[in-house]
């Protein structure tokens, strides 16, 4: 069977990874290519790659059940990379816990209660413990003093590109992304492939994983064919600091912003949440105050730290849930995105269930609320 996956963000790369692995499978015969443009503004690029669910104030209902399940893969999708033996890259991940900080017993009570009741059945949340303001700068030292905190064993970190990278270098090689910008070619209702400048690529079935882009890639379907989602830009920045951050926990005062430690002194602090923002991709003086206002509050000894980078993306945002679904009016066409500001976490896991989707084989994971 020959499938085009369109996107090479989290979950374009993860649907590739498990169309190749034979528990999904089943041992078919299957031939995958990736075409990605690598807009400006990817998302799993500029994600900061927090994997921490349990203690969201905003996440409900089928986003937070996917949100959660999507948290829960990540070991069994780590373990199997670290024994593809033959390829030795890094794949971007650690497990180095989270610290939620407040000023107010109350913000901590409220997360710890929240986190304790997901934590139920999930052995990957770890330990939850609350630490005094001393504990937690010993594991964060620029945590500026009077604030205690809930630690978060099992919360991890990863680097989206390197994790993207890691999935589709499992893949064999003649499966590579091809870069690009797809166009669907369809006849009588039913996808026969894509287009990518002059040449034709036919496909018995294309996966669009388009992120932000999925509804200009559907526009060949006609009107009235768009899906529930919208670009959310977000800003992040990228600080260098004198110290060893690799093993930093992420720091998440309640509330929307978080700094979390990388390899090479390396602190990431973010980041706006953009909504209506189209696809601008612009890097703005307000934005990067937001940002840097909130990291300096609860984190003041970052004012001495150099910036780095700024990075900019384009969160795939849905008003409802995410989609994961082959469409129900047009052959041949399977469609996944809106994973919003959890797509980190959820994307491994939707890459899994998109594979099974197409393949027509029966979901890992409940997947009727996601359907369109
Ligand atoms: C600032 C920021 C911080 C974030 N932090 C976190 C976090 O801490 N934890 C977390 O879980 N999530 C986080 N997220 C969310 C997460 O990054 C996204 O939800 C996720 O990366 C979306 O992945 P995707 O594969 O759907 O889309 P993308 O990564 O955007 O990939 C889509 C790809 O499709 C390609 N494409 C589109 N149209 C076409 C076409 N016609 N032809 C070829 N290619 C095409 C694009 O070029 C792109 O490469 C964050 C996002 C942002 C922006």
């Amino acid at each position: 069977m020959q499938i085009v996956v369109i996107g090479g963000g989290i979950v374009g790369a993860s649907i590739a990874y498990h169309l190749n692995r034979p528990e999904i499978t089943g041992g078919a015969d299957v031939d995958v290519l990736v075409i990605d443009r690598a807009h400006r503004g990817q998302a799993t690029l500029a994600g900061a790659g927090i994997v921490c669910p349990w203690p969201s104030i905003t996440a409900t209902g089928a986003y937070l059940d996917l949100y959660l399940a999507g948290a829960g893969y990540y070991p069994t999708l780590i373990a199997e990379l670290a024994a593809e033996e033959y390829r030795q890259r890094s794949i971007g991940y650690r497990r180095v816990g989270a610290l939620v900080v407040s000023d107010h017993e109350e913000d901590l009570d409220a997360a710890q209660e929240r986190t304790l009741r997901r934590a139920a059945g999930r052995p990957e949340v770890g330990a939850v413990t609350r630490i005094t303001n001393r504990e937690a700068r010993s594991q964060f030292p620029l945590l500026r003093p009077g604030v205690d905190a809930l630690r978060i064993e099992g919360a991890a970190r990863v680097d989206g590109r390197l994790l993207a990278h890691a999935m589709l270098d499992a893949t064999p090689e003649d499966w590579l992304v091809r870069p690009g910008l797809a166009e669907l070619t369809v006849d009588d209702n039913r996808v026969t492939g894509v287009r990518v400048g002059d040449e034709t690529i036919e496909a018995d079935q294309v996966v669009v994983a388009g992120g932000a882009w999925t509804n200009e890639l559907l526009e060949p379907l006609g009107p009235g064919m768009s899906v529930d989602v919208e670009p959310q830009k977000g800003q992040i920045l990228h600080l260098r600091v004198d110290a060893d951050t690799s093993t930093w926990p992420v720091l998440m005062p309640v509330g929307l912003q978080y700094l979390l430690g990388f390899e090479d002194s390396r602190v990431v602090v973010g980041a706006t949440r953009e909504t209506d923002s189209g696809f601008d991709t612009r890097v703005t003086a307000g934005g990067q105050a937001q940002v840097l206002e909130a990291a300096l509050a609860i984190a003041p000894g970052l004012a001495d730290a150099e910036i780095i980078e700024t990075r900019v993306g384009l969160r795939p945002l849905a008003s409802g849930l995410p989609t994961l679904s082959r469409h129900p009016e047009v052959g041949g066409l399977v469609i996944g995105t809106g994973l919003g500001a959890g797509g980190l976490t959820m994307g491994p896991l939707c890459g899994r269930l998109l594979a099974e989707i197409t393949l027509d084989r029966q979901p890992s994971f409940d997947v009727s609320a996601y359907r369109l």
